[in-house]
């Protein structure tokens, strides 16, 4: 068997335990590396070669984006990471990076539990930092912050392990401002500030495939000086440095150990993002993650697939789905019947026999369906619609 159709049946064994589902988004300002660091958590997870990561762009996907040099469709993959001796199945949603793409980003975030947000190094926060920022918040998704690039501020900007600390906490302290204007009571009560003492900060070289975390540094030893020290010794030394701390594991260990599992997240964000009965059997079914219930999937994203044609793309919150289900969809008369379920992975799509609850899915047959519906097997009160919020700005930086 190879080695795809091995990571694609464990992640449909995986589908089915919830607790070790983590449905995560990178969200950061254009050119903060989000693109590199999701091909280089692919490449970790065995999804594409390591040798092409940062070359070919999995993410994206449209030719018409790879012209623009923008990701400007939400994509979606799927991996696997172990975490602690478990396995867990990280269910990845591409967000836009470019302002003028603010709807499309908060439809990715309402399908997700935790937002990994990018900040470049150098450039410190930027505006659509924020955007993306307050449409996770404002989403009820918990962010974790990866300071990216850090291997400029010690080959281009040369600085010694003190400012190196003093820039990184700067960025953090940025981070947590945000956050604590957007989330107030999230930040205060539920901790939702970003911390090197709590793990959710971890800091790296996307393009150079290495990352660090207070936990990764406890475990192997490494600190500031180490890292400079790696870097001067150019390609050897940097090489070193991603095979001691590599990336992916870095950063997936930091999704799996933050970030909560659906079975935590559903019953908080249930209320935030839908105004059913909340004493209904169908509220139950979508905050315990029932996938023997009513079938509930909120499209987050319709795209092209050059075999298969218009897919659905969306968080399943209750029930399972399976091909030939009639699902009635939100703001139409009738029924659409599904003609196959599938996942992403490294940008591609795999038909799988089912999708259940807390999982994203990608179905095809749903002709009804726009980017925002509800899809259901019961008639029910559709998701609150999302609001799209955008920015004054829309230069690139
Ligand atoms: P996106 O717009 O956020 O998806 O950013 P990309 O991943 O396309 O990266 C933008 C540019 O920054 C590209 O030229 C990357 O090669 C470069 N880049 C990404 N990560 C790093 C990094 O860790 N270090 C350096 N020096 N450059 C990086």
């Amino acid at each position: 068997m190879g080695r795809r159709k091995k990571i694609v049946q464990e992640c449909e064994r995986l589908m089915d335990r919830p607790e070790n589902i983590r449905n995560i988004a990178i969200a950061a300002h254009i050119d903060h590396g989000k693109t590199t660091l999701t091909d280089n958590l692919l490449a970790g997870a065995g999804m594409i070669s390591e040798d092409l990561a940062g070359e070919q762009l999995a993410m994206d996907t449209e030719e018409d984006e790879q012209e623009r040099g923008i990701t400007i469709d939400a994509a979606n993959v799927s991996m696997t990471h172990e975490w602690e001796g478990t396995n867990h199945l990280i269910n990845l949603i591409d967000t836009p990076g470019h302002v003028d793409f603010g709807g499309d980003v908060t439809r990715a975030m309402r399908a997700v539990d935790g937002a990994l947000v990018v900040v470049d190094a150098v450039e410190g926060t930027m505006p659509q930092t924020e955007t993306v920022l307050r449409q996770a918040l404002r989403e009820g998704v918990k962010p974790a912050l990866f300071i990216n690039k850090v291997d400029r501020l010690i080959n281009e900007l040369q600085e010694g392990p003190e400012e190196m600390q003093q820039r990184l906490q700067g960025v953090i302290r940025d981070v947590n401002e945000l956050i604590r204007g957007m989330a107030e009571e999230k930040y205060e009560e539920e901790n939702w500030r970003v911390t090197v003492e709590d793990g959710t900060v971890a800091f790296g070289s996307a393009l150079y495939n290495w990352a660090v975390s207070l936990p990764s540094m406890q475990a192997t030893g490494i600190d500031f000086g180490d890292i400079i020290d790696y870097n001067r010794r150019g390609e050897e030394g940097i090489n070193e440095l991603k095979e001691q701390s590599p990336l992916s594991d870095v950063v997936l260990d930091m999704v799996a150990e933050h970030f909560p599992d659906p079975l935590e997240a559903q019953p908080e964000r249930i209320p935030t993002v839908w105004r059913g009965d909340s004493e209904s059997d169908l509220a139950t079914m979508m905050q315990e993650v029932d996938k023997d219930g009513d079938v509930v999937f909120m499209v987050t994203d319709i795209g092209m697939d050059p075999h298969a044609g218009e897919i659905a793309t969306g968080r399943v919150f209750s029930g399972t789905l399976e091909r030939g289900q009639d699902l009635h969809v939100s703001g139409t008369a009738g029924t659409n019947r599904i003609q196959s379920v599938g996942i992403f992975m490294g940008g591609e799509r795999e038909e799988v026999e089912r999708v259940p609850a807390g999982n994203i899915a990608s179905v095809t047959g749903m002709r009804d369906a726009i980017a925002g519906s509800t899809a259901s097997s019961v008639e029910m009160t559709p998701f609150e619609s999302i609001e799209h919020i955008s920015e004054p700005v829309i230069t690139k930086s």
